[in-house]
């Protein structure tokens, strides 16, 4: 028997009439595995495999856990091979279906009108940028399109709009399911632009920075998770008869390999594509990464688990220059525990314990030359996972924003800039 769950699933007053993701999730669970060794970490990748589980957390480093979402019919054999590695699965999530319907109420607010409190549709975020057109800090532009013809939109914030400094490009919503990472990249765009608290802060990043913010860069996936499944983590492109999308995030032409913590299997969360940058999603990123030579950091923000994590993610080989990177990431994971408390480990992708092959962090560094390339991933640890409540919105978009400009501060500083 696995240890019974801890987690109460906390009912938020459901008086809205909305219309959920049409796949459900009833009786699904998510299963919490504390590996000890590198071994057992391996043993849980082969048995994710072998049952085609969903992944919701690979462990970073040591002491952290593995999260991994089963159906009701393969939860008793799972827990029987787990608990034959000599490990307990805790049951964390009991029924993922209650918790999307008790979460997804405040999903109503997505509306016809953007809020930065909201997790919002795609054609409302493309409006509130192309609003901030009216500022004269804010210019918009396309990235390009994707396979059902979205527009990639993103921003440009400058105080010398025809200028060319150092940049900082931050982008969200490369998996689908990560509201919070577009929720929080649209925080950020909203402080930036707007300055409400006149912050001399971003006065002064501004007269040595240029900023690029794309909050939605696979906005088919991130419709589709709004609309049909709430756990869709891939783009929307057919790859064969019944298994659509990949995961963009495995797809960059930089060390690119399935083998490689991706998959070959069109059917998977993590598969990696039939060949690098087979998707236009991802050309169309790497593209804007390599064709922004001034680009000196780029932030690409997903949930969850709390990391701050530099290349490589296709290696346990740091990168020459690991020092900076981690001297900067500690200095954003500061500044956001000082705000509401939350810890971010900070670290190198694959060290120690997890690879990942064809990500755009390694692609951003290791083709295009972007020195501070990060993965950030956001609150939380495993209570809500994916699943962010609304409650998260502006807390979350609080405590990354700060880190974000202790980061940028500190890099004028440590760039001698
Ligand atoms: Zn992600």
């Amino acid at each position: 028997m696995w240890t019974k769950s801890v987690l109460i699933l906390v009912f938020i007053g459901s008086c809205f009439s909305y219309p959920s993701p049409t796949k459900r999730y009833d009786g699904h669970s998510v299963l919490q595995i504390l590996p000890k060794t590198i071994g057992d970490v391996h043993e849980l990748m082969s048995l994710a495999q072998k049952y085609h589980l969903d992944i919701w957390k690979s462990p970073r480093f040591l002491n952290e856990t593995f999260d991994v979402r089963v159906n009701p019919e393969q939860i008793a054999n799972f827990v029987h091979d787990v608990e034959s590695l000599g490990l307990k699965a805790k049951q964390w999530i009991i029924d993922l279906q209650k918790l999307i319907d008790n979460t997804e109420p405040t999903r109503s607010r997505r509306a016809t009108s953007f809020s930065t409190g909201a997790f919002n549709d795609h054609a409302s975020i493309n409006s509130y940028l192309d609003s901030l057109a009216s500022n004269s800090r804010v210019t918009v532009h396309s990235m390009g399109h994707t396979y059902e013809g979205r527009t990639i939109k993103y921003i440009k914030i400058s105080n010398n709009v025809g200028s060319s400094k150092k940049a900082i490009y931050v982008d969200g919503g490369i998996h689908a399911r990560e509201w919070l990472a577009v929720s929080t990249v649209l925080y950020m765009i909203d402080q930036m632009a707007h300055n409400p608290t006149h912050d001399r802060t971003i006065e002064t990043l501004l007269g040595t920075f240029d900023f690029y913010f794309a909050p939605v860069v696979n906005p088919d996936g991130y419709e589709y998770s709004r609309t049909q499944d709430r756990m869709w983590r891939k783009n929307r492109r057919p790859v064969i008869h019944g298994c659509n999308g990949v995961d963009l995030n495995r797809n960059f032409a930089y060390h690119w390999n399935p083998d490689n913590g991706g998959s070959h299997n069109p059917c998977e969360e993590v598969h990696s594509g039939t060949h690098a940058s087979s998707e236009i999603e991802t050309r169309n990123i790497q593209n804007f990464l390599c064709g922004h030579g001034n680009l000196l950091a780029y932030l690409n923000v997903h949930t969850y688990g709390q990391y701050w994590i530099y290349p490589w993610g296709y290696t346990p080989v740091l990168p020459a220059d690991y020092r900076d990177l981690d001297h900067l990431g500690r200095t954003a994971a500061t500044a956001i525990r000082h705000t509401h408390g939350k810890s971010f480990t900070v670290g190198e992708d694959t060290r120690v314990l997890y690879a990942a092959a064809g990500g755009a962090d390694d692609y951003a560094k290791g083709a295009c030359g972007v020195k501070y390339s990060y993965t950030v991933e956001l609150r939380d640890t495993g209570l809500h996972g994916f699943v962010a409540p609304t409650s998260y919105i502006i807390p979350a978009g609080e405590e990354t924003f700060a880190g974000f400009k202790a980061f940028a501060t500190e890099l004028i500083r440590y760039e001698h800039l």
